[in-house]
């Protein structure tokens, strides 16, 4: 398993993270098989793939031959034994659902020859309960890209207790030839990520709750005072308010009571205020 080797790989779910990840995979020379079972969803993530390499060449990120290249190198399926036979690396990034990412892993056990490298994109289930359903743990890793795919930097690299050397070290490589930062991360509830951003969300928003200041107000504390890009109430509304209350039910059950979601949230998420997707979050999206 050698990152610098990969020259196939197929990307198992073509949605908004999918769609990316098979994008980058393409520029950096992969032949990239993007299979979906649902065949409109192939389609529409080989536009959106067209549409962003071509946003880029006219922002003069990308250069039209890059472009061509990497369109060239990518292929749509909604027949999985085609999709992955014969590819040295697939990355699954298919619905937040134990059991169906445990189904796919354990097909792909049974179908792959050993040497794929085989890595999920979950955002927060145990990678260790997706390997070991497979005939192979030892090659399955996460690989927890982040949204939009092909601008943000960071990749969480995820091992398992029974990850391989050798597989965690390709999949570094391989986000680092993808243009991207890996950080090397243990199979702990919520990764690095996750857990750190999610602990700043719940407190902002239990600010919020009490009347502490203003959501604008602070984010704003965030972004002038300590740095961060985008603050944190904002930044809920981006992901979506229901997919983080979502974590903060998982992450309390496996971490404690320091993750318990707040009021705020809940009622939020009742109301159907799930952020910039519904219009409406801890800021109005209706513009
Ligand atoms: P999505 O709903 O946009 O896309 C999932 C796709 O998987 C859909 O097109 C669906 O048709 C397809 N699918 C369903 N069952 C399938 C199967 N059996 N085989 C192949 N395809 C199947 O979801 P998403 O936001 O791209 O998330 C995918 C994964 O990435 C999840 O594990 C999620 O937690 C993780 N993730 C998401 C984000 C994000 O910001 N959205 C960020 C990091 C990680």
């Amino acid at each position: 398993m050698n990152a610098n080797d990969i020259q196939s790989a197929a990307v198992l779910g073509a949605g908004t993270m999918g769609h990316g990840i098979a994008q980058v995979l393409a520029m950096s020379g992969i032949a990239t098989r993007l299979f979906d079972v649902d065949s409109a969803a192939v389609d529409r993530g080989i536009e959106a793939i067209g549409k962003n390499l071509q946003k880029g060449v006219e922002k003069g990120k990308v250069t039209a031959e890059a472009c061509d290249d990497a369109l060239a190198k990518l292929s749509g399926s909604n027949v999985m034994s085609s999709a992955v036979d014969g590819v040295q690396l697939v990355v699954e990034a298919v619905p937040e659902k134990l059991e169906l990412k445990q189904q796919i892993f354990e097909e792909l056990g049974q179908r792959l020859r050993s040497g794929v490298l085989l890595a999920t994109n979950t955002s927060s289930l145990p990678i260790t309960k997706i390997a070991e359903v497979t005939q192979a743990p030892e090659r399955v890793v996460g690989m927890h890209f982040f949204n939009p795919v092909h601008i943000m930097k960071l990749v969480e690299v995820v091992e398992t207790d029974h990850s391989s050397d050798e597989a965690v070290r390709c999949a570094m490589d391989l986000a680092r030839r993808m243009g991207k930062e890996p950080i090397r991360v243990k199979d702990a509830p919520g990764f690095a990520s996750s857990r750190l951003g999610l602990v700043i969300g719940l407190e902002a928003m239990r600010m919020v709750e009490s009347g502490v200041a203003s959501a604008e107000d602070i984010d704003k504390a965030m972004t002038l005072g300590y740095g961060f890009p985008m603050g944190p109430l904002k930044l809920t509304d981006l992901v979506g308010l229901d997919v983080r209350l979502s974590i903060a039910n998982f992450l309390k059950e496996e971490l404690g009571p320091g993750f318990e979601p707040p009021r705020i949230l809940i009622d939020k998420v009742e109301r159907g205020e799930l952020g910039k997707k519904s219009g409406k979050g801890f800021y109005d999206w209706s513009e």
